[in-house]
């Protein structure tokens, strides 16, 4: 398992202790209000019982959100770290009259790697994307659980599966973002080492898409590095770019 999996792994315990503290809370409603195992929406409706609910729901989410967050700076940081100096030894390696500390990072390139919205969007706003899309699956799944009369154990399975996938959503967005700054560490080093040319290639097996396919084909490539194309060009991409030197 690559360094960031294991990492992710230990991380996504976070997930876990929201769904226990969202367990225990649904389960105390149960305890003081349901009738015959039963708590309806009616019963819900009373007082302020499901306000409250909304407000619970809304603080644990909130709070491995903040988790989730710090859990991504620290990790790409130490991707972007990492990459930037084994792409910078490699080149020291092989351009022997390369007068370059790779090992000392220039302040502001990692922060810049960081928060490039290279995909559209940041990924601290993807992360509360993804926690405002928890919420409301939370939120449906346990109205449709008084509607339907499910017992507390149908509904703990219930709550387990909606925050099973949002762990999963995490796990594709931290691979995707540390792609990313694999990508930025190595246009960064290269742009130092004086590459003026980067070329952009695909695994070659029959998996790989039309649109990385096209940019690899495409008449611009080996690319201007100031043109390169943004690694990854997608989710689960492997292409990458390679410097490129004419002689
Ligand atoms: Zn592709």
């Amino acid at each position: 398992m690559l360094g960031q999996e294991k990492d992710t792994v230990a991380f996504l315990r976070a997930y876990k202790s929201s769904l226990t503290d969202i367990q225990t809370y649904v389960s105390q409603l149960y305890a003081k209000y349901s009738t015959d195992g039963v708590l309806s929406l009616n019963d819900m409706y009373l007082k302020t019982r499901y306000s409250d609910m909304e407000k619970e729901i809304n603080n644990i989410v909130k709070s491995l959100g903040n988790k989730e967050k710090d859990y991504f700076k620290s990790e790409l940081t130490k991707t972007y770290e990492k990459s930037y100096i084994s792409t910078g030894t490699i080149l020291t390696e092989g351009i022997p009259k390369l007068a370059i500390n790779f090992n000392k990072i220039p302040t502001g390139f990692v922060n810049t790697a960081l928060t490039y919205p290279w995909s559209g969007d940041s990924y601290s706003n993807r992360i509360w994307k993804n926690k405002e899309a928890l919420i409301s699956n939370l939120k449906q799944t346990l109205t449709r659980g008084f509607i339907n009369g499910s017992s507390i154990s149908n509904m703990t399975k219930d709550l387990k599966g909606v925050l099973d996938g949002s762990a999963t959503a995490c796990r594709k967005l931290i691979r995707t973002e540390a792609m990313h700054c694999i990508g930025a560490s190595h246009n960064d080093t290269y742009k130092a080492a004086g590459v003026k040319r980067v070329k952009f290639i695909t695994a070659e097996d029959d998996r790989v898409c039309k649109i990385c396919n096209g940019i690899a084909n495409s008449s611009k490539n080996p690319f201007l590095i100031e043109d390169a194309p943004m690694i990854p060009i997608h989710a689960n991409s492997r292409s990458i770019s390679i410097p490129y030197f004419e002689d």
